[in-house]
């Protein structure tokens, strides 16, 4: 396992690390999770990722029950979790000081740790000061319940406002973000986020890097059952794939496996090295409802020097989706 940097802070997370989205408590059980973790961790993994949404909170019950019956050391574990979808009550939403603290304390209860390493801002919130919320995480890491906290699908415009009202009243500033990042999904990350990678040392820690699967090839004849699109509460996701510019991505994915084909490796290990070569990607979020996947997965870290310029530039000619660049006039 490679260990990076996250942004500009002294925390090193695995390159590749794994999170409970969609799988935890909705697809698979106790026991398969477990096993997921454990083929991650042996693989090197040190970062597992959840959010208070999840399962509706079972997603970190499971995974607070596992890491308590592994007995893995907590210092070896860097764990994160995000705040705003925390129930259907008037104030369990959203990023009010109110719902940061009391979802926070929720969240760990849940988990069973003391502290998560790092807490998620998982969606700006329109309707509450910005600086309320800063002051809000700040404060849970004030207290030592979080020891570094960021964004989730803010833009770059809400992280740098966060980041002043910060510095300005000497409050622990946002020092990461968790924004989607794949082969489909560019901008944010290769272009809109790209003055706050020096500016403010943010670190990313990149959701989705096989689409929800679609990256993984599985989806060219149809939707397979048992898999993600099949499952009927994420039948957005099936519509997704269905619809005109999913059948596009579709045929861009076939042509994505006969490069992998060629350099004799599976395409998610093939996507998922894509995302790791980007430096500004502190860790690459895996998701799998399997232990073989999780396996196959962390096999993309000796893929990356099949990466070749020549080998980019055939991905980049499928792809056709560059972020164009910023015009500099002068
Ligand atoms: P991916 O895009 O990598 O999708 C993972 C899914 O793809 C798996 O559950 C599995 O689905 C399928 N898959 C994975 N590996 C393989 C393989 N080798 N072969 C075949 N199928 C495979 O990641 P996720 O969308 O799960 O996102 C990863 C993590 O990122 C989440 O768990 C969560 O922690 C975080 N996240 C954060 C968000 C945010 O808003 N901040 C939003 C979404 C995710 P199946 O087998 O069921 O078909």
């Amino acid at each position: 396992m490679e260990y990076r940097f996250l942004g500009s802070s002294g925390l090193k997370v695995s390159a590749l690390s794994y999170g409970a989205w969609v799988t935890f408590g909705d697809q698979i059980d106790e026991d398969i999770a477990a096993d997921c973790m454990r083929t991650a961790y042996d693989a090197g993994v040190n970062f597992f990722d959840n959010a208070e949404v999840y399962a509706g909170g079972r997603a970190e019950t499971m995974m607070g029950n596992i890491i308590k019956k592994v007995g893995w050391k907590r210092s070896d574990l860097v764990l994160s979790t995000k705040i705003y979808w925390g129930g259907s009550g008037p104030n369990d939403k959203g990023l009010s000081r109110k719902h940061i603290i009391e979802g926070a304390d929720a969240s760990l209860d849940r988990l069973q740790v003391e502290y998560v390493d790092l807490i998620f801002c998982h969606r700006p919130d329109l309707d509450t000061p910005i600086e309320e919320t800063v002051r809000a995480m700040a404060h849970i890491v004030d207290q030592g319940q979080a020891f570094y906290w960021g964004t989730s699908e803010w833009s770059s415009e809400q992280i740098r406002a966060a980041h002043d009202i910060a510095r300005r009243e000497h409050l622990v500033p946002p020092t990461m973000e968790q924004p989607q990042y794949n082969m489909f999904h560019r901008d944010r990350v290769e272009k809109e986020y790209l003055p706050l990678y020096t500016e403010m040392g943010l670190g990313t820690t990149i959701w989705s890097p096989l689409a929800s699967g679609l990256l993984t090839g599985k989806y060219s004849e149809g939707i397979p059952p048992k898999s993600r699109a099949s499952l009927p509460t994420y039948r957005w996701i099936r519509r997704r794939f269905e619809s005109p510019e999913g059948q596009l991505q579709i045929e861009k994915v076939k042509k994505l496996g006969d490069v992998a084909a060629d350099l004799g490796i599976s395409l998610p290990r093939l996507a998922i090295a894509w995302c790791l070569r980007n430096p500004y990607v502190s860790t690459v979020i895996t998701g799998a409802s399997k232990p073989e996947q999780v396996k196959e997965n962390m096999q993309a870290l000796d893929d990356l020097t099949a990466l070749t310029p020549e080998i980019m530039e055939m991905i980049e000619a499928i792809l056709d989706n560059i972020p164009t660049k910023e015009q500099n006039f002068r």
